[in-house]
């Protein structure tokens, strides 16, 4: 029997309580506030930033959209992230990806503050991931929503064989790093990984994060294993698919995430709670 993962509902309570830490928060003084910049009129981005928006106001905290016309340079761009680095009503800052060529990526992921980088990306706070540094930092919201999925279900990953799909900073890295530290026994696979199939039959946990529609089928899975569908995919009719093809991977997964309504809701559930995170540490550090 395979148990379908509930995105939707572990998110609605990761939700209820952080507008319960907004509430508490706003009794110290404290509004929690993100800010998201977007560069251009990517259709996808625009409804991202959109619901982040509309969750952020939703749950009690102040969002700030920032739109800016594709022909943005970098210097307009870094300046912006450095008037929300020194503006105390901002918590967490996020570039919504992707962005136009002229702008240097890596060089934006640098400049923001990393006690404001709401997505976990800044090489400091990767660094303290890797390390599994002690103390308060941001962490990739995806596969750190993964993680409470996991843990909502009884799912302990320590002692397991971990088969993480795709190397992205986004997804596959940190989400290699968390399930290591969480003492499982992890192999990152991607574009170039030979016998694919084979290996992702060795996994007691397979998180698939490639952007390939049902990549992965249930004859590519071990009998009982959790499996993890990142992926947000368009099949031939334009409809939204998984990077795993769940019609053959049910009856064959113990634990399965749907798409849509599995990791998808839970993104953007932790980016919210990470925000309210930064506002609170934002307080001890000072
Ligand atoms: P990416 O394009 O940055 O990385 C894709 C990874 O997949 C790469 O590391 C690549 O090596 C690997 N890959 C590509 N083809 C492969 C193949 N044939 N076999 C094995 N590995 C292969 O993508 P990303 O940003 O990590 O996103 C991956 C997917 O997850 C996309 O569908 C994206 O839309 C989705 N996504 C969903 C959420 C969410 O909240 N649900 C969040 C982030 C990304």
């Amino acid at each position: 029997m395979t148990t379908i993962i509930d995105g939707k509902a572990v998110a609605k309570k990761v939700n209820a309580a952080t507008q319960t830490a907004v509430a508490e928060l706003e009794q110290q003084g404290i509004k929690p506030g993100i800010a998201v910049i977007i560069v251009g009129e990517d259709p996808a981005s625009q409804i991202y930033v959109r619901n982040k928006n509309r969750k952020a106001t939703k749950l009690g905290m102040h969002s700030v959209v920032r739109q800016l016309p594709v022909t943005t340079t970098q210097a307009e761009l870094l300046s912006i992230i450095a008037e929300y680095n020194s503006d105390a009503s901002i918590h967490g800052i996020l570039v919504q990806s992707p962005l136009p060529k002229q702008i240097n990526e890596p060089l934006i992921t640098m400049a923001i503050d990393p006690k404001k980088d709401v997505d976990g990306f800044h090489p400091t706070n990767m660094g303290k991931l890797i390390t599994n540094f002690p103390g308060n930092y941001p962490v990739a919201n995806t596969p750190r929503g993964i993680m409470t999925l996991l843990a909502e279900y009884g799912i302990d990953p320590a002692g397991k064989q971990a088969v993480v799909i795709g190397r992205s900073t986004i997804v596959g890295k940190p989400m290699a790093a968390l399930l290591t530290n969480a003492n499982a026994t992890v192999t990152v696979a991607h574009s170039r990984t030979k016998d694919l199939k084979a290996l992702a039959r060795t996994a007691d946990i397979l998180v698939v994060a490639t952007g390939i529609a049902h990549l992965i089928t249930g004859a590519d899975i071990k009998p009982g294993a959790t499996v993890i569908d990142v992926g947000m995919d368009r099949d031939a009719d334009g409809k939204l698919v998984g990077d795993v093809d769940f019609d053959s991977a049910q009856g064959v997964a113990g634990f399965i995430t749907p798409v849509p309504g599995g990791v998808g809701p839970m993104t953007i559930a932790t980016l919210m709670q990470t925000t309210v995170e930064l506002a609170k540490w934002s307080d001890l550090s000072e």
